[in-house]
């Protein structure tokens, strides 16, 4: 396992369409190792292979139990209902932005085994999924804002709501 470098929203990778991975092969399964420890130490909620240069449809999540999961070519099977909430992005430190996203999803793709999973999340972690899916097609959280005022620095929204616990999906 490596650390890898976290690219800026300047890299090209970050806009592109990520390519899907024909095989699960030793070296996916090294960089799914490299992502998860990559976004422990950043800390992030996910990381997606485009994030560290590498135009791969692959990710990973932090999952609801704080598990690690890393998927190759994953879809959306569904989406339900709406949160709308503060996020941000490794790519993108210090700033976050209000963003609307299903409140529940199933994803589909293939584990670290290539074995089919479909995954069922909701919240903060359905939160993260979504934001990862967008970054295997370049799309960013700064496209998706409900308004481009409520792009701010991150210490400034823990200001505003001082004594309130601030829960920022970085991903
Ligand atoms: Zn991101």
């Amino acid at each position: 396992m490596a650390l890898r470098t976290i690219y800026g929203f300047d890299h090209p990778t970050l806009r592109e369409k990520a390519k899907r991975v024909p095989k699960v092969d030793a070296s996916i399964i090294r960089l799914i190792d490299d992502l998860a420890e990559t976004m422990l130490a950043a800390p992030g909620a996910g990381l997606a292979a485009p994030q560290v240069g590498v135009p791969l449809r692959v990710f990973v999540v932090k999952g609801e139990e704080n598990q690690v999961i890393g998927l190759v070519n994953p879809e959306l099977v569904k989406g339900e209902g709406v949160q709308v909430g503060y996020e941000g992005c490794l790519s993108y430190p210090g700033w976050v932005g209000e963003v609307a996203r299903y409140e529940e999803v199933v994803i589909k793709g293939r584990n670290r085994h290539g074995k089919e999973v479909r995954i069922k999340s909701s919240g903060f972690t359905a939160r993260a999924y979504q934001h990862e899916l967008d970054h295997l097609d370049g799309i960013l959280f700064i496209d998706r804002l409900t308004s481009l005022d409520t792009l701010r620095k991150l210490e400034d929204l823990e200001d505003e709501e001082e004594e309130e616990a601030v829960a920022v999906v970085e991903a």
